[in-house]
């Protein structure tokens, strides 16, 4: 191959000596011409996975980004170094932007970040194909899923680049990594045979707890204690909460602000370069903080309320320890809140949104409540393997719990279920399976259905732990208020199909030996 090593790239234009996993092969297979799939986590380094080839290839990369904001960072932060990379979007004016496509058609502009609007505008497809182009990058590729958490309408156009530009290669890059997000983002974009890279989602140095908030200014106040002089964030559900859990620190002699959407953009910055430079040491924020942000010795990130879903928690309390060093999340966790944020989700118009919605807070639920290592049922949500009867560093496993291997108590329930064809609710269907005998089993003649008893010798009470416990982490779901029933759902048949690991919580040891009724 012609040009220069990425190595060398590395090490001349970014200072860097040696790759993060990953980033090697990523860079050889876009060398190479070939579309790549990157799944890598937060802070894991997606930037150069692109930023390097478009170095080395001839022509401008074309990096689509969904946020202006974003969009400037990266170019300022790229213009530092040397390399020539510009933007173009609505913030500029008409001269900005003809003297960013002179430099793209003289050849000497590198990177180029637009929005994906920008990009099927027709006169600017057009433009597009006059000049040279090294490869096209799509950033938080997730948000052309709809199973994604942040569903991007106008990614979906993005199509287009597929048929229009047969020989660029495509990479897009993700720190989601859900199963289906990930076939959705290869099947839409139309890459051709991509090579697929997921890198592992496991934050070694994060301590994962989580406490049912009881009064949680006062558990707040009390783990904070515990961390003085330590940076670290802490996210409120709503703008109220952040500016009145930010007087309250205040108050309380802690060094703190408050960050969010309504506050003017001055202070903003204002507060996040505060916090950069360690003048001040807890942010108090709504989840409109932290893109973008990189501050590698955040040693704590508390969720004060629920968030909405898994993919935000884990992107959230990836903001801690970026350095490497331990860092703690603790999550405060109140039905309440549950409530509150289902009440919000039910509002929303659309149907697929509010499916979506729900059933990812349903998973975010089944998180905090599973009995389970919280880094198996993190990691496992992702996609990833893990089996490991305890992590060590969660607050499952500090209490000594086991996580197992659930896949064969999966599939007794699942066989139970089909046979039964009707929805049922957790606790008929652990009559059932242990073989108790009640007026409702003998009215439908379930008493002489071969999967009565089936089971045994497990006893009810441990069949309503287990359905519950698949329940909490994600793989049987529950549906209706009143009357729930158990349904299996999309990660039921790829957990039975062995396509991913089944974890579950080992029960605690009294719910093995009593029939506790539900
Ligand atoms: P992501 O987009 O995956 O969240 P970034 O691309 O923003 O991550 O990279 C996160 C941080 O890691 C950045 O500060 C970046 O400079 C740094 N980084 C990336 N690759 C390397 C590397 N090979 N060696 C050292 N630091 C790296
Ligand atoms: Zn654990």
């Amino acid at each position: 191959m012609k040009g220069p090593l990425p190595e060398d790239v590395l090490h001349r234009w970014f200072g860097y000596r040696t790759f993060r996993p990953g980033q090697k092969e990523i860079i050889t297979q876009v060398l190479n011409g070939r579309d790549v799939l990157a799944v890598i986590a937060t802070g894991g380094g997606k930037s150069l996975c692109y930023q390097i080839p478009a170095l080395i290839r001839e022509g401008t990369g074309i990096v689509l980004s969904p946020l202006i904001a974003l969009m400037k960072d990266q170019v300022d932060c790229l213009a530092e170094s040397g390399i020539p990379a510009a933007f173009l979007n609505s913030t500029q004016d008409i001269k900005d932007k003809r003297s960013v496509e002179d430099a793209i058609r003289t050849g000497t502009l590198k990177l180029l970040y637009i929005s994906p609007e920008r990009l099927v505008q027709p006169a600017f497809l057009e433009f597009l194909k006059s000049i040279q182009i090294s490869l096209f990058a799509i950033d938080e590729a997730h948000c052309i899923s709809q199973w994604g958490h942040e569903f991007r309408p106008e990614y979906r156009q993005l199509s287009i680049i597929r048929k229009t530009f047969q020989d660029v290669p495509i990479i897009a890059l993700t720190a989601t990594a859900t199963p289906s997000v990930r076939t959705d983002i290869i099947n839409e974009l139309s890459l051709s045979d991509p090579a697929v890279f997921i890198g592992s989602f496991n934050r070694e140095n994060l301590i994962y707890r989580i406490e049912k908030k009881e009064d949680g200014e006062q558990q707040l106040v009390h783990f904070l204690q515990g961390h003085p002089n330590e940076s670290g964030i802490i996210y409120c559900f709503s703008k109220r909460q952040v500016t009145d859990l930010a007087k309250l620190l205040q108050k309380n002699k802690f060094s703190a602000l408050p960050y969010h959407a309504d506050l003017p953009k001055s202070v903003r910055h204002e507060t996040q370069d505060r916090f950069l430079r360690d003048e001040v040491r807890i942010i108090v924020a709504t989840v409109a903080f932290g893109m973008g942000i990189n501050k590698p010795d955040v040693r704590f990130v508390v969720h004060y309320d629920l968030p909405k879903n898994l993919e935000h928690y884990y992107q959230e309390t990836g903001r801690a320890g970026r350095d490497g060093d331990p860092a703690e999340c603790l999550l405060l966790y109140s039905r309440g809140d549950f409530r509150k944020i289902e009440y919000l989700i039910e509002q929303m118009a659309d149907g697929t949104e509010r499916q979506v919605g729900l059933r990812k807070l349903h998973e975010m639920v089944g998180y905090c409540e599973s009995r389970a290592c919280r880094r198996a049922v993190l990691l496992t949500y992702f996609g990833e393997s893990w089996d490991k009867p305890s992590c060590g560093n969660c607050d499952s496993c500090h209490s000594g719990r086991k996580t197992i291997d659930g896949r064969d108590i999966l599939a007794t329930i699942s066989a139970c279920m089909e046979e039964l064809r009707d929805d049922y609710g957790v606790s008929y269907i652990a009559d059932i399976l242990s073989g108790t005998v009640d007026d409702k089993v003998i009215t439908r003649g379930h008493d002489t259905s071969s999967c009565f008893g089936s089971g045994k010798p497990h006893r009810r009470g441990m069949w309503v732990y287990w359905i519950r416990e698949l329940i909490s982490c994600g793989y049987l779901s529950r549906y209706g208020s009143r009357y729930p029933v158990v349904r299996k759902n999309p990660r039921t048949r790829d957990a039975l199909a062995g396509k991913i690991p089944v974890r579950i919580g080992e029960p605690e040891f009294q719910a093995v030996l009593t029939d506790e009724s539900v």
